[in-house]
């Protein structure tokens, strides 16, 4: 490294609180500077150069810098920074608003923006319970929740989530939600499919939990959230579409709200543009971050339906409006970027390219289904996850203190790939520009990455 990128690690280290880290990590893990980006890569100032396999944080979907987001991104900056949304709009808002309810399942209409996914999962929580309250049961308190789910980590969003990693340190700060036994497919962790059962049995067994939680407590629940087909952070767990289909039908039985939470599974990652569409249902709620602005700035939106909609609406001295609020509110650039990024959805059939490129990558890696510690290779979409393990046809995990996973990360970097593994669980999530070549070179650094992760 010259001494310039030396300078700026350095710097960073003494100011930057970097996210998700145990800084102190950073005393033999070298932390990796950044000067430019385009399509699929990362470059650092010295010429070296990393495959984004992750997306960064499954936000890029087009690839870095795409040319048309950047072309709207600057005429918007010639036009309209930023106007404060209460009491005032502009085209942007208007225009995404309009596009959004257009391509979302069903008659969600109403669009509210916040800037993060977890502030969008606040707005669906606040709002979901303030409609009941409107609507004369606000003993309707609670929400039910998926083990392994996560919605983010603001107070709330953090509440509803149930990965412990994340939650643990601030348990005593959070409502506690009824948390129900996710269909998770892998084969891993307590409650998760046998081996040989059938993703569906599996699913149609498992939601018998969600049933009986339904029934126990649907008078005091608002909305039952979920991460659809697919729960990244809790370990890149999936689930099949019937499951939905299930949890849609029950919700309307039991007169609770669906929040579905495709922050990470929107704009095709599973093979179709939201993964609600694989069980054909339309949620009452759908949050909707990462993917929307193509990777280029924070943006979040959270829809829902006219009924919802029209319980807020009265005279003033009602005092039923959802007062809920962030300075940049409807962004214009953000909205312009998500403009953009729409813009080049409708260029082309992604859902089938993208589906195409999974089964691709499923190609290059299916070799590991027979590697002896790993214990699970599963996709959906263009999202493949493999988890290793000590005894991988015996399900025997790694103490999570090895950190084996930690070693892949950083023989991809050697090679060039960011592969940033979730604990034992390495997983792809590409942006929809990598070439087929790139994804044969992408699999063989990760297979030599586990080789190595896993020898002795
Ligand atoms: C990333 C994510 C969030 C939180 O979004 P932030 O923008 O990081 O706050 C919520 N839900 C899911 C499913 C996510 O993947």
């Amino acid at each position: 490294m010259s001494t310039d990128s030396d300078d700026l690690v350095r710097r960073s280290l003494a100011h930057v609180w970097h996210p998700c880290t145990q800084m102190k990590d950073h005393e033999w893990l070298p932390l990796v500077p950044v000067e430019r980006a385009e399509g699929a890569w990362l470059y650092g100032p010295n010429g070296e150069r990393y495959l984004d396999a992750v997306s960064s944080w499954w936000t890029n979907i087009f690839g870095h810098r795409h040319p048309h987001i950047v072309e709207r991104l600057k005429t918007q900056l010639d036009t309209l920074d930023h106007a404060m949304l209460a009491g005032f709009t502009h085209p942007p808002v208007v225009e995404l608003s309009e596009r959004l309810a257009a391509i979302t399942p069903g008659g969600l209409s109403r669009c509210m923006y916040a800037d993060n996914g977890s502030s969008a999962i606040e707005v669906a929580l606040k709002m979901s319970h303030h409609y009941w309250v409107n609507s004369g049961q606000p003993q309707r308190t609670r929400f039910i929740a998926l083990s392994g789910s996560y919605h983010g980590e603001t107070m709330g969003a953090l509440a509803v989530s149930s990965t412990g990693l994340y939650r643990d340190a601030y348990k005593a700060l959070l409502m506690e939600p009824i948390v129900v036994q996710a269909p998770d497919c892998g084969v891993m962790d307590p409650g998760t499919r046998a081996p040989g059962v059938s993703w569906e049995d599996h699913a149609r067994r498992t939601f018998k939990e969600m049933e009986a939680a339904l029934e126990a407590h649907a008078h005091e629940t608002a909305a039952v959230i979920v991460e659809p087909m697919l729960q990244c952070a809790g370990g890149m767990r999936m689930w099949p579409p019937i499951y939905l289909k299930l949890l849609r039908e029950a919700c309307d039985r039991h007169g609770v709200h669906l929040i579905a939470d495709e922050i990470a599974t929107g704009f095709c990652r599973t093979g179709k543009l939201f993964a609600c569409e694989w069980a054909d249902i339309e949620p009452d709620f759908l949050c909707l971050s990462k993917g929307l602005t193509g990777g280029t700035l924070p943006l979040a939106v959270c829809m829902t339906n006219e009924q919802v909609y029209r319980a807020f609406y009265d005279d003033y001295s009602s005092g039923k409006a959802f007062l809920h609020s962030h300075s940049y509110t409807g962004n214009p650039l953000t909205c312009t970027a998500a403009l953009a990024t729409l813009d080049i959805l409708e260029e082309r059939d992604w859902p089938a390219h993208v589906r195409k490129l999974g089964q691709h990558l499923w190609n290059q890696v299916s070799e590991l289904t027979r590697h002896p510690h790993v214990a699970d290779v599963r996709q959906q979409g263009f999202v493949l996850a493999i988890d290793l393990a000590a005894d991988g046809p015996g399900r025997v995990p790694y103490p999570a203190g090895e950190r084996r996973g930690l070693r892949v990360y950083q023989h991809g970097l050697s090679q060039g790939a960011l592969l940033r593994p979730l604990g034992n669980t390495v997983y792809f999530m590409p942006p929809y520009c990598v070439t087929e070549e790139e994804i044969d070179w992408m699999a063989g650094v990760a297979i030599e990455g586990i080789q190595r992760a896993t020898a002795g």
